[in-house]
């Protein structure tokens, strides 16, 4: 098995007052930050470009590689925002992550913001978890006072000033763009890219929009180095990651582990399959990537791996369901989210997500029509990469890929309904 007691982030989570300043400094909190402000701020990017570290709220985009498009002949002031709007079904790392130990965030923000030249940094939390943003704003305010941030940053002679704001609980305010229209009040959605917002983001101005996990890797990036950091996870998908495991498993939860290891060595960690379980399909990142089978339990849980067994990585929300559960009700319930969520601005996702819902809503009841399925994938073929986020793109990845491995319980829908085939009551889930 993969070396999986690897737990960076994660190390103090036991520890009910690892969210205090004390506690973290007695574990070595913000040696990393000690060490970036010995450091001028291009070393820090090319650190961090070295290490390998690749954003972790889905897409995996390489973090020094996003913070080096900062252009350095820009006047205006530059941001950091953090993209702490966790809402992919099924994901939930940012959080836990925040409440346990806000401040490893807080000095990623302080570390980031010195690296890109920002004064100001923001953190933009789901409005749903107002106790994750009073943990932060509490967790900032012990930084101010030990002058780690304010007008002379951990005595660099540079300045960082820090909000804590809170959305108002919709999903697309995670799209990056739809963040920073939200962030400056307006009803928040999705912009044209480019202009990327490492060019034009906040007011116009440069900005670098990171996920919490990303910022909250880079101080022990910097304590620790980068051959410590490449000495797990793979060639191309290098570190530790955090890993949300839930569904028909003994033990759901948080799982931090090197990239690279597959869902077999997870659920083996996790106490395996529930009594009487056997898997049926499951996602890697989220009901936003195409779901895998049986087949794929040995799969390499990294970018390039996940792949090339057809899927994505996402976020990494290992969502398990077994025999019992009927991948059209699924189906239906991930798809009836996106159509509540699309934001409305483009007519493939706001219109296409109704009549997938109208649809599968049919075969979920044993009523579909001769047709449903070849129109289940026409509507899908006209939203995806016509769509003008990727919340469109999304919603149809598990329609088309549960069609691919069970295409027979969408036939059975023409004339059964699934809680007939699949009784609620043997299932927790769907
Ligand atoms: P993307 O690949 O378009 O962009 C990734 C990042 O790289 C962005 O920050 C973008 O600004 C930057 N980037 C890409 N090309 C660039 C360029 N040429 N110049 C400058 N910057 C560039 O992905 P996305 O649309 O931002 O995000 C999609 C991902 O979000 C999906 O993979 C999905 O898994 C994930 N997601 C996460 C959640 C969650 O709760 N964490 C929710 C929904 C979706
Ligand atoms: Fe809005 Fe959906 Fe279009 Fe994205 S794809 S802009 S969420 S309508």
């Amino acid at each position: 098995m993969t070396d999986v007691l690897t737990p960076v982030l994660s190390r103090n989570w036991a520890d009910d007052r690892a969210w205090t300043l004390a506690a973290y400094e007695a574990q070595g909190g913000y040696d990393g930050l000690r060490r970036a402000v010995t450091m001028e701020p291009g070393e820090i990017i090319e650190l961090v470009k070295d290490s390998g570290l690749r954003g972790r709220g889905g897409a995996g985009f390489p973090t020094g590689m996003k913070w080096s498009f900062i252009p350095a002949d820009n006047p205006n002031p530059r941001y950091l925002v953090v993209n702490a709007d966790e809402s992919e079904p099924g994901t939930c790392k940012d959080i836990p992550l925040m409440m346990a130990s806000p401040h490893t965030l807080v000095e990623g923000v302080i570390i980031a913001s010195r690296a890109i030249g920002a004064e100001t940094a923001f953190i933009y939390v789901r409005g749903e978890v107002l106790h994750v943003v009073r943990r932060l704003q509490a967790a900032v305010r012990e930084a101010y006072e030990a002058g780690y941030l304010g007008a002379d940053v951990a005595g660099s002679g540079t300045r960082l000033d820090v909000v804590v704001h809170a959305g108002a609980g919709a999903y697309i305010c995670g799209e990056e763009t739809a963040l920073l229209d939200s962030l400056e009040g307006r009803r928040g959605q999705p912009r044209l890219r480019p202009p990327f917002p490492a060019v034009a983001g906040l007011y116009a101005s440069p900005t670098v929009i990171n996920n919490v996990e990303s910022i909250a890797s880079v101080p022990a990036i910097l304590a620790h180095g980068v051959d410590w950091f490449g000495s797990m996870g793979t060639e191309k998908s290098k570190g530790f990651t955090l890993y949300s495991l839930s569904g028909h498993v003994k033990r759901p939860g948080q799982y931090e582990a090197p990239l690279g290891i597959t869902l077999r060595e997870i659920l083996e960690l996790g106490g395996g399959m529930r009594d009487g379980s056997e898997l049926k399909f499951w996602t890697p990142g989220g009901s936003s990537t195409p779901i895998l089978t049986a087949e794929h339990l040995d799969v390499p849980l990294d970018y390039e791996g996940v792949g090339a067994a057809g899927s994505m990585l996402g976020t990494k929300a290992l969502q398990v369901f077994d025999q019992t559960t009927s991948v059209v009700r699924c189906v239906l319930r991930w798809t009836e989210f996106y159509k509540h969520e699309s934001c409305g601005k483009c007519t493939p996702c706001r219109e296409g997500t109704w009549w997938l819902v109208q649809t599968l809503r049919r075969l979920d009841s044993g009523q579909g029509q001769a047709g449903d399925i070849e129109l289940l994938l026409d509507l899908c073929d006209n939203i995806l990469g016509r769509s003008f986020c990727a919340l469109g793109d999304g919603a149809t990845s598990p329609i088309t890929s549960a069609i691919q491995y069970f295409r027979s319980e969408f036939d059975a829908g023409m004339h059964t309904p699934s809680a007939e085939l699949f009784p609620p009551a043997a299932s927790t889930l769907f």
